[in-house]
Parts: C-alpha cells; sequence; structure tokens
C-alpha cells in the first residue's frame, strides 16, 4: 500500500484546548457554582487554571492511565477537570452522583479511582461509602478554603487551595491518540453498571461530528448551555465541541433542575443553543406558560436521551419561536448517533408529515453506521415500516466495555445498541422500543415507546409507560400506566379512546391502570423492569380483550 505522506498527528483533546486557548483566549465561560451566582472569566483564564491543576495531579503522585472522579454537576471547575486530568494522560471518570451509593461504591471499585472531586454537596454521600473505597487516597472537594466543609473525608482540602500557588505553566505530554481520557459507566438497569472508556481519538472525532452544520452546528458565534449533565457521557460532547468552536460556554451548576434559574441565565448570557433530556424542556416550557415568559434568547434545543414528544417540539415552536432538534445516542457511542435536521424540500410537507419527520430521532452523521436485523440477524430495509435490532459501528462506538475481556461488538465488529428501529429511505431512523421491552402481540411488534408518546400528548397526562402484560390468547397484551397532570382526571374508556386513529387498532392498549408516580433510573429514563414487577400478578378485566 503505498502510504500518504501527511503529518501523523495525534488526536489529542490537548489540540482543542491549545486551539481555543490561541484562537478564543477572550470568549467566555459563564458558571453557577455552589459558591457563586454567576462566575465568569474566558478560555484563557481556564486553560490557566487547567495546567495549575496538572501540577497539582502531578503533585499528587497521578500518572499517565490513572483514574481520577468526579461528582460534580456542570461548571467552570468541572471543565477544568476534564482538561486536565484527560491531557496529562490519567482517565477523567464522571459518576453519576444520582445512582444508588451500592452502584457509586461497585463503580469507584471497579476503576479503582485514586482521587475523588466532589460538589460540597455530595460530601455526605462520600463520607457514609468512604469506608468502603479502598482504592481512593484523597477527596478535593469543589470549592473555596471559605465554603469548605467540615469534613472527616481522607485528605480532604478545597479545590481552590488545591490550586494556589501552582505555576500556570504545563508541559502536557504528547501519547498515542487511542489513549483513554475519560470513563462513564452505563446507568444499566439490569446487573453491574458497565464502563465505556472512551480514547482521545474517538472524543475528538465525536467533537468534529457533533459540530458539523446538520448536527448540532457550533460557531463562535454561538452561545451554548448544555443542561444535559458533564456526568452523562460527557454533556453529549459540548464540552469539547464548544471550545472547538469557541462558542461561549454556559454552564448551570446545581440549577439544572431549576426552570426560573435557567430560563435567568439563558435570558441574561444570550444563550441561543442549549441541550437536555425531555424532562427539562417539558418543566421549562411548563414554568414559561405559567410565568407569561417567553424564551428569547434560544433559537435551537437538542433533545435527547428519551423519545422527544411532540408537545415539545410544537410549544417551542408555536409559543417561543425554538427549533427543536431530536437527536438519539448512548454512552457506548460517546453518545450521539443520530440527529434530526430536516433535508431539502422538507419543510414544505404537510404540518402532520413534517411533525412525524421530526419526531424521528433523526439521520446518521458521518462517523456512525447503522443497521437493522430481525430475529435471524437478517438486514431490514430501510422503508420506514420494518423494525428490527439496530446494530451500529464506527469509531466513537465501544469495542469492549472496561474491565471485561470480552469483546462488545460482533464478529463483523457491529454493536447492538439494544434498542429496536425503523428507518424511512432518507435515512431517518426512529427508535420504536429496547429490545427487552418490546410488546410480542400474535406474533406481531407493538412498540411500547409509540403508544407512550401517543399517551403522553394527551393534555391530561403528565407520564405514560406501556408495559407487555402476559396474555393466554395473544401471548402479550399492552397495559397502560398513566400518571395524570395535578388536579387531572379521566377515565379508562376516554384514555383509551384517545388511541383512536392514532395508532394500529390492534396495537391500543387492553387497559389503562392510573398510578402516582412511575420508576425512574438515575439518568432519568422509564425503569420497566420496576414497573414489570410492580404489575407483576396484574390480570386484565374481562372483556378487556382487542
Ligand atoms: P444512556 O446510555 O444512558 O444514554 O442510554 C441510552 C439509551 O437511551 C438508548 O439506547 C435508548 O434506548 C435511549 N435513548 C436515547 N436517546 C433517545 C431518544 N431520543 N429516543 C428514545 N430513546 C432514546
Amino acid at each position: 500500500m503505498l502510504q500518504g505522506l501527511m503529518m501523523d498527528t495525534p488526536l489529542l483533546i490537548t489540540r482543542i484546548m491549545r486551539f481555543a486557548d490561541i484562537n478564543h483566549a477572550g470568549r467566555e465561560i459563564v458558571s453557577v457554582t455552589a459558591d457563586s451566582p454567576r462566575h465568569r472569566y474566558t478560555y484563557a483564564d481556564a486553560f490557566v487554571r487547567t495546567r495549575q491543576l496538572a501540577n497539582a495531579l502531578a503533585g499528587l503522585g497521578m500518572r499517565e492511565g490513572d483514574r481520577i472522579a468526579t461528582l460534580a454537576w456542570n461548571d467552570h471547575r468541572h471543565l477544568e477537570l476534564y482538561y486536565a486530568i484527560s491531557c496529562s494522560g490519567s482517565v477523567c471518570h464522571t459518576i453519576n452522583p444520582r445512582l444508588f451509593t451500592e452502584q457509586i461504591e461497585y463503580i469507584v471499585n471497579h476503576a479503582e479511582d485514586r482521587l475523588v472531586f466532589t460538589d460540597p454537596m455530595f460530601v455526605p454521600l462520600l463520607e457514609e461509602l468512604a469506608d468502603k473505597l479502598p482504592t481512593v487516597e484523597a477527596y478535593i472537594v469543589l470549592t473555596d478554603a471559605e465554603h469548605m466543609p467540615d469534613t472527616s473525608l481522607k485528605g480532604a482540602v478545597s479545590y481552590e487551595e488545591l490550586l494556589a500557588g501552582e505555576p500556570g505553566e504545563f508541559d502536557w505530554p504528547e501519547f498515542d491518540e487511542n489513549a483513554a481520557c475519560s470513563l462513564c459507566y452505563t446507568s444499566g438497569t439490569t446487573g453491574n453498571p458497565k464502563g465505556a472508556l472512551f480514547s482521545h481519538r474517538a472524543t475528538v472525532l465525536h467533537a468534529y461530528g457533533i459540530c458539523l452544520p446538520d448536527v448540532m452546528s457550533f460557531s463562535e458565534r454561538n452561545c451554548v448551555l448544555p443542561v444535559v449533565p458533564m456526568f452523562h457521557v460527557n454533556a453529549w460532547g459540548a464540552p469539547y465541541g464548544v471550545p472547538m468552536t469557541g462558542a461561549k460556554l454556559v454552564l448551570p451548576g446545581p440549577k439544572m433542575g431549576d426552570s426560573e434559574a435557567l430560563h435567568e441565565l439563558m435570558e441574561s448570557e444570550n444563550v441561543d443553543y442549549s441541550l437536555g433530556v425531555p424532562t427539562v424542556w417539558l418543566n421549562l416550557l411548563a414554568y414559561l406558560e405559567e410565568s407569561g415568559q417567553t424564551a428569547n434568547s434560544l433559537q435551537r434545543v437538542c433533545v435527547g436521551g428519551a423519545a422527544c414528544p411532540a408537545s415539545i417540539i410544537e410549544t417551542f415552536d408555536t409559543k417561543h419561536d425554538v427549533y427543536v432538534h431530536h437527536a438519539w445516542g448512548m454512552t457506548e457511542m460517546s453518545p450521539v448517533g443520530v440527529y434530526n435536521s430536516l433535508k431539502t424540500g422538507m419543510e414544505a410537507l404537510p404540518a402532520d408529515e413534517l411533525l412525524q419527520v421530526r419526531l424521528r430521532q433523526g439521520r446518521g452523521l458521518f462517523g456512525v453506521e447503522m443497521k437493522i436485523v430481525d430475529d435471524n440477524g437478517q438486514e431490514l430495509p430501510w422503508d420506514g415500516v420494518s423494525f428490527g435490532a439496530l446494530k451500529v459501528r464506527g469509531p466513537w462506538v465501544v469495542s469492549a466495555y472496561y474491565k471485561d475481556d470480552r469483546p462488545a461488538v460482533d464478529a463483523d465488529g457491529w454493536f447492538d445498541t439494544g434498542d429496536v428501529a425503523n428507518i424511512t429511505p432518507e435515512g431517518f431512523m426512529q427508535i420504536t422500543d429496547r429490545t427487552k421491552d418490546v410488546i410480542k402481540s400474535g406474533g406481531e411488534w407493538i412498540s411500547s415507546i409509540e403508544l407512550e408518546n401517543t399517551a403522553v400528548n394527551h393534555p391530561k397526562v403528565a407520564e405514560a409507560a406501556v408495559i407487555g402484560i402476559a396474555h393466554p390468547k395473544w401471548t402479550e397484551r399492552p397495559l397502560l400506566v398513566v400518571v395524570m397532570r395535578p388536579g387531572e382526571t379521566i377515565s379508562r374508556e376516554d384514555m383509551l379512546a384517545w388511541f383512536d386513529g392514532k395508532v394500529a387498532k390492534w396495537w391500543i392498549p387492553d387497559d389503562v391502570a392510573f398510578v402516582d408516580e412511575l420508576p425512574h433510573t438515575a439518568t432519568g429514563k422509564l425503569k420497566k423492569i420496576a414497573l414489570r414487577e410492580q404489575f407483576a400478578d396484574y390480570e386484565f378485566p374481562a372483556g378487556s380483550e382487542s
């Protein structure tokens, strides 16, 4: 093979940092933190402190490949940790503080984290666990001396004291682009969490991918607010894609669940692009409705992590003139797999057809190959109807889980996402279920997600889940479980009548159960396993059969 004669420059995250430092030195990073309602500095300031932190890490004896954990919200200190840890060759292990304590214990021990950087808020949680975390040598609290809590944690010191006096120069090492840079465990609804170990190369390529014009399309002129946590698959890549383009970065700190604070932050900082899971947007839209306000600066929103209900797209569009992009991905994919941007001429589609296109999770971006297969592994056509197991392949998809000898991919290198999907001839993919949640009725599959989306579009319904219940004749039939909006009620018959004409007749659930709340995982996804346990003894009422 004749080799090309281009430089073999390793794709290191360090290059994103250097680029932003040189080209966008004066661009702002604004954060809310536990100790400051509005912290403001520039990329240049951030990277001076990143170099100070790298010196401090070296002083603590951290070496290449060591895992260093963070339990932190989205703020400037967490951003500094992202870069200082990864660029000095260690691995930034972001931990979701909402996981069960046993899961946190499991993953810190599995990762063998040597240091833990924590928000002050999680100090009591760690104090409870510390005895069971033998590999952790010291805990650094993300605050200053003045706000440092009293704590029994080993080696506890405030972040600002750790940085104080460290030189602002650091000689960043060069290493193989396939070196690990960060680690994120899946929130897994069954078994122990599994570690996705990202490499510098994958992270840089993923950052290029998400910045493309038909994807997040970041530019220097944007102001981006990731509401998705930095512990949820690196905030979907925003902390890399944003500095790569020099956009302004706004980080909401512990306020990400507070719609009033989020709205105020967006308006005052001129945020025009934001990313988050559907719950964030449902809450923000409800707050805007109640308070009679609008989202003025916001122009585009990326919704992912769970299916985007039509009401989010429609309300943002009609009341706030904000364009919603649906997106799909997973921890094992760094995470972005598809993104919904229209193709030429689609704007002219009739409104309901256009909405159906926009409700799809999106189309592939360069860097991710997709296919759907049937139970026998046979590839299914992209006809928008056939649905099967969704498999993916590409440079930012896992090949194996951390410390697991088995490959996570099949013989041809495809990773089974565990999702079920169909794909239109134009390449727009739609998730119809998780493989284990799909309802098998009379030899055919029913999409629980489509039924849930239809139910949630009812104005009186706050949240809905659909599970398969064993049925003597049909194998399984769908049961709808709903949470009503506060003060609202609806009869079983009216709820079921809502599905008429919206889904195939044989898909309509056989019964409705009204509950006060639904079980969720630590990342806010419906926990169907718990729901199935809750309804393990449920039987359809006589005569409910479709
Ligand atoms: P996680 O690794 O925790 O981000 O979870 C990934 C899983 O979340 C995917 O495999 C999907 O089942 C689900 N998911 C992510 N985005 C979407 C979406 N836009 N619509 C439906 N499900 C989604």
